[in-house]
């Protein structure tokens, strides 16, 4: 059975203290009451070690939002998959949106920054979305597919394993405009459907495929009621440890 999932994605947000405190409590509440679910938290750099040395690992997982094209050497400011696997991170969000379009990220780089996570040990949550634009051209299937084949189709089936996805569509990023419980299970079918073409059914049923996008605790159960959906990436909403749990108890 393929995991249930609830990843935050702090985005460039809270310095180290409220980020610490914020990780401390998500911690405290989700020992106290276990979820359903695999809970993760993605943060920046810079909170990692210290988010690492607050979660009870088998209870909360840490990821990256991001991490180098290149291994090492001389790239001022980069941090490399290494490095994010050093703190004590499991998992790192490569693909985002906002990397794509605000920080020029193609495909061919986020090729090798997945390449180079998996070599690192680190899982990948792999996300892929289209633009208001694209949706109203009816272009998402393809535009999704393409984004897929250009980074993460070239794996081998023993890799993939290692891949969690992340359907984001552009529009419902951060504008209170959830995309509908139908709109979201048509397209993470559309996937499952393209993952079971290149990896086999099987695989396909063993990958989880989340929906992000404007979820919070009020939408949650009716998105995840989907049979598609495998649990949400979280923006806004996993920046404060209620409305985290919130969506968290969906799951219940
Ligand atoms: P919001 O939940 O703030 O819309 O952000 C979604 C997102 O981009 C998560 O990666």
């Amino acid at each position: 059975m393929r995991k249930k999932i609830v990843a935050g994605n702090w985005k460039m947000n809270m310095n180290l203290q409220d980020g610490v405190a914020l990780a401390k409590e998500i911690n405290e509440a989700l020992v106290a009451d276990k979820p359903n679910c695999d809970v993760i938290i993605c943060t920046p750099f810079i909170h990692l070690a210290s988010v690492a040395q607050v979660l009870d690992s088998k209870v909360v997982g840490l990821g990256a939002e991001n991490c180098a094209d290149k291994a090492k050497g001389a790239f001022t400011g980069e941090v490399s998959a290494e490095m994010v696997k050093s703190t004590g991170a499991q998992y790192v969000i490569l693909g985002h949106s906002e990397r794509r379009q605000y920080y020029g990220e193609t495909a061919e780089i986020l090729k090798e920054k997945v390449e180079l996570a998996l070599a690192n040990g680190l899982k990948v949550i792999f996300c892929c979305g289209e633009t208001l634009e694209e949706r109203e051209a009816e272009k998402q299937n393809e535009v999704v597919k393409a984004e897929l084949e250009g980074s993460v189709f070239h794996l081998s089936a023993e890799a993939w394993k290692n891949i969690i996805l992340a359907y984001e569509p552009i529009w419902a990023i951060g504008t209170g405009k959830t995309a509908t419980s139908d709109q979201a299970e048509e397209m993470l079918a559309y996937i499952r459907s393209i993952v079971a073409e290149k990896y086999g059914n099987e695989a396909a049923e063993e990958t989880s495929i989340l929906y992000g996008g404007s979820c919070k605790a009020s939408n949650a159960p009716e998105l995840f009621a989907k049979p598609n959906i495998d649990g949400g990436l979280i923006g806004g909403a996993s920046l404060k440890a209620a409305d985290f749990k919130g969506i968290i108890d969906a799951w219940k």
